[in-house]
């Protein structure tokens, strides 16, 4: 199929991706941003259409469907649907992590596969794309039923993955607690300690810094971004959606960099502490959400001059910096308009495509600073890739070892997107800088590996 315009390019090919991904929303509006961003490259590139990589890279290589049945504390058979979406292995094997959340389905793996793709191929090192998880959400379950749930799914994923076909990691509702029980599970399945997942326990194979590598890494781009306008996170008031792994790990470093961080959410709602959050408080919220698994309104009432803001999002409170780390879609359109007119010069995500297209619209024309996800949150993948480096060398290196590595990535990957995003008016548009640099390694590869 011959296109004559940019425009026609991606009516054309996003007619052809809804009609066969039907429901697919999140999939469809992943596509749509990637496509977006190369229509022009491809009409002067028309051998890759001819090629049809891109019609090849939304077609997963392969996807694993299957039943997660465990019994719970009362004695209740349950059944949960399992999924291991293996989207592109041209540069490398399958990466990706694995979300527990009851929100997963099929067009949410596929997106996160995809868009996985693209970031892995930015960190520099050899990683293809790859997203799974399951429907079952580990909040309010108690350990044995984790553990019961994580032993389940693990029975059947061992068949598809292993340390030099598909590596998984943790994501939303996969943390240290349960990518030890998947471990454990391969392990005794395969009676092999190998490298097959990453995120593992520090005295059993795991990275130094890879708890923290998400979060420190979008920190370190942000840095990057903010150098382009002469400024640093020095005496800038910081908004963070989440609590999770991303958000503890960005509040850290934010705060290590001399930044004043006022919000952090969980799905129930935000808290507001005007005096921002100090090395102590952040601790406080690592022992609330990684050992007693509790919410973050309990912040405001250990700290009463916080407040606690119920089903709401922490994107009215004024900030100079909006960091993302929650989940796909929690910045709408009036949202963002909302963070600009209140002072907000730069929007970096940690999350995976949390801002709407009408949000990234509003960010683009007012010309912000803006990154996403898949450039800014690449450093915990990245990580994950120097933790394979060092299960295969079978050598641990240091947290200071570590650390470069990370910033270096970090930097190479802002590099990346100044190469292939820097406008004729000498803004850089993030989303086309991380889009092209991603697809042409990715498409270069495939044509090199011919049609398979
Ligand atoms: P965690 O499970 O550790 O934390 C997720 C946080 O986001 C929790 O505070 C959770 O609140 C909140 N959240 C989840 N779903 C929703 C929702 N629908 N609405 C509002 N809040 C929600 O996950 P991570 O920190 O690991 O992941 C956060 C984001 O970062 C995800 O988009 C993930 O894909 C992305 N990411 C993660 C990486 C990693 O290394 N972990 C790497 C790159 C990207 P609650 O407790 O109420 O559910």
């Amino acid at each position: 199929m011959y296109y004559h315009s940019p425009e026609s390019l991606v009516q054309g090919f996003m007619g052809e991706v809804i009609a066969r991904n039907p429901g697919e929303k999140e999939f469809h509006q992943a596509v749509s941003e990637v496509v977006g961003s190369l229509a022009d490259y491809l009409i002067v590139h028309p051998h890759l259409m001819d090629r049809k990589i891109l019609e090849r890279m939304v077609e997963p290589e392969r996807i694993i469907i299957f039943r997660v049945p465990w019994i719970d504390d009362s004695g209740q058979v349950r059944i949960n649907r399992g999924f291991r979406v293996q989207m592109n292995s041209a540069i490398g094997p399958y990466k990706g992590g694995i979300r527990f959340h009851e929100s997963v389905n099929l067009s949410i793996m596929k997106f996160l596969a995809f868009e996985q793709t693209f970031k892995n191929a930015l960190t520099t090192l050899p990683m293809g794309g790859a997203k799974g998880g399951s429907d079952f959400s580990p909040r309010g379950k108690s350990d044995a039923e984790v553990m019961k749930f994580c032993q389940s799914f693990m029975t059947e994923l061992q068949r598809h993955i292993g340390k030099d076909t598909d590596v998984p990691a943790g994501d939303i509702g996969v943390g240290g607690r349960e990518i030890g029980y998947l471990f454990g599970q391969y392990k005794r399945l395969q009676n092999e300690f190998g490298g097959v997942l990453t995120g593992k326990g520090l005295n059993w194979g795991g990275s130094p810094l890879r708890p923290e590598a998400t979060g420190y890494g979008l920190c370190y781009f942000t840095e990057q971004m903010l150098a382009t306008r002469g400024e640093s996170f020095e005496g800038k008031v910081v908004t963070i959606s989440g609590a999770g792994n991303v958000a503890q790990f960005t509040a850290e470093k934010a705060f290590q960099l001399g930044a004043k961080v006022v919000t952090l959410s969980d799905s129930n709602g935000f808290i507001y502490d005007p005096d921002g959050l100090d090395a102590e408080k952040i601790e406080y919220v690592k022992e609330l959400k990684n050992i007693y698994r509790g919410r973050i309104r309990e912040y405001a009432q250990k700290y009463p001059k916080a407040q606690y803001f119920p089903d709401a999002r922490p994107w009215g409170i004024p900030c100079d910096i909006a960091m993302p780390c929650a989940t796909q879609n929690e910045i709408n359109e009036a949202e963002a308009k909302t963070l600009i007119a209140n002072g907000c010069t730069c929007v970096a995500e940690g999350a995976n495509m949390p801002s709407e297209p009408g949000a990234i619209a509003v960010f683009q024309q007012t010309g912000i600073l803006y990154s996403p996800g898949k450039a800014s949150n690449a450093g915990g993948v990245a990580t994950s890739g120097l933790e394979m480096t060092q299960n295969s060398i079978r050598l641990q290196w240091t947290p200071e070892e570590v650390d470069n590595q990370l910033r270096r990535i970090m930097k190479d990957i802002h590099a990346a997107c100044l190469r292939y995003g820097k406008e004729a008016d000498g803004t850089v548009n993030y989303v086309k800088g991380a889009n092209l640099a991603g697809f042409i390694k990715v498409a270069e590869a495939m044509m090199a590996q011919g049609l398979v």
